[in-house]
């Protein structure tokens, strides 16, 4: 995934952060140890010094007429055997035994965000986090939470199979339910690929918006937004050079909810990166769900046959039901 340098920026003042925390803490603790325990505290500058003694004696004449290797392997020996007794000490006086180290977000790291060279995981995962908000900030869709989703807005008189859209409405709610409380960011391939299919304001986008916003609320890698602006970006970023690798960010999220999918409008290209996008994530065990008015069959008239033979069979369709829920409340939708 190639990050946004706004990313980076936020990135590095979470780094900066932490080690000014770590710092705080550890001079803290100090402080309290100097009053507390003054006895352990001057064994720990005794180890500071050992320490800075360690580095003052490469290449210094020594009484001993020690060579540089016999000095350094004596005052390690003993900068081992202060920090054993301080341990000690720390852990007879009932504090932990790293108490007077440094307490990293990272330990890999140490919160410098790269380790041997090499940028760390926790310097990913902010950069990531990062990219994907600054994308999911571009989508102009409202976040809802489940507890404002109302079931009254859907008819509770018995349909031909005898039970009301109000019923099966409820199912769909329920599946969405279970579906966000069973969804495990550590194994995102365990949750199947939704297809929520039905007529335009039946709350398709609503319960798509909570499952994402619960998920986001969670510190998931959900990306969220409409088929349309996220395939209008990724022309941008392909035609115009605009900053940003949309497509990458498509593929690799834990979870990617596309909104009315088949409302864009259809070009060779825009077809060939709704391919890869639904291709790529099915071959890779990555869930998707999708929301749109078309039923999987008229998927085939509006998509080439490729892309929706990729979705029956790899996607649970679950149906909406119900009247324009818009004319009854403008905003749900
Ligand atoms: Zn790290």
């Amino acid at each position: 995934m190639r990050y946004t340098k706004s990313a980076f920026d936020r990135a590095e003042l979470v780094l900066q952060e932490r080690q000014q925390t770590s710092e705080n803490e550890y001079q803290a603790r100090l402080h309290e140890i100097a009053e507390k325990a003054p006895e352990i505290y001057r064994l720990h500058l005794e180890a500071l010094r050992l320490n800075y003694s360690l580095i003052g004696s490469i290449g210094r004449q020594n009484s001993e007429k020690l060579t540089l290797s016999q000095q350094i392997s004596a005052i390690k020996n003993k900068n081992l055997s202060v920090r054993q007794t301080l341990r000690g000490m720390l852990s007879a006086s009932g504090y932990p035994e790293d108490y007077l180290q440094y307490h990293y977000f990272c330990d890999i790291c140490r919160d410098t965000g790269y380790h041997e060279g090499v940028r760390c995981r926790c310097m990913k995962e902010l950069l990531e986090r990062y990219t994907i908000e600054e994308l999911n900030s571009h989508c102009s869709i409202a976040m809802h939470d489940f507890n404002e989703f109302r079931l009254d807005y859907y008819s509770a008189s018995p349909m031909a199979d005898g039970e009301s859209q109000r019923d099966k409405m409820r199912r769909v709610y329920e599946t969405c339910l279970r579906y966000t409380s069973s969804f495990n960011e550590n194994a995102p391939q365990d949750s199947p690929s939704l297809y929520f299919y039905g007529r335009t304001g039946l709350g398709k986008t609503f319960l798509s918006s909570c499952i994402a916003k619960n998920l986001i609320d969670r510190h998931c890698i959900v990306v969220y937004g409409s088929a349309t602006n996220l395939l209008h970006r990724i022309e941008e970023e392909r035609f115009r050079k605009a900053e940003g690798d949309t497509t990458s960010i498509l593929l690799e999220a834990e979870l990617l909810i596309l909104d009315d999918l088949g409302a864009e409008f259809k070009t060779t290209f825009t077809e060939s990166v709704v391919y890869e996008v639904v291709n790529e994530r099915i071959n890779n065990r990555r869930p998707t769900i999708i929301s749109t008015n078309k039923s999987l069959q008229e998927m085939y008239k509006t998509y080439n046959e490729r892309i929706a033979s990729r979705l029956v069979g790899n996607y649970i369709p679950i149906q909406f039901y119900g009247g324009d829920i818009r004319q009854m409340k403008p905003s749900y939708v």
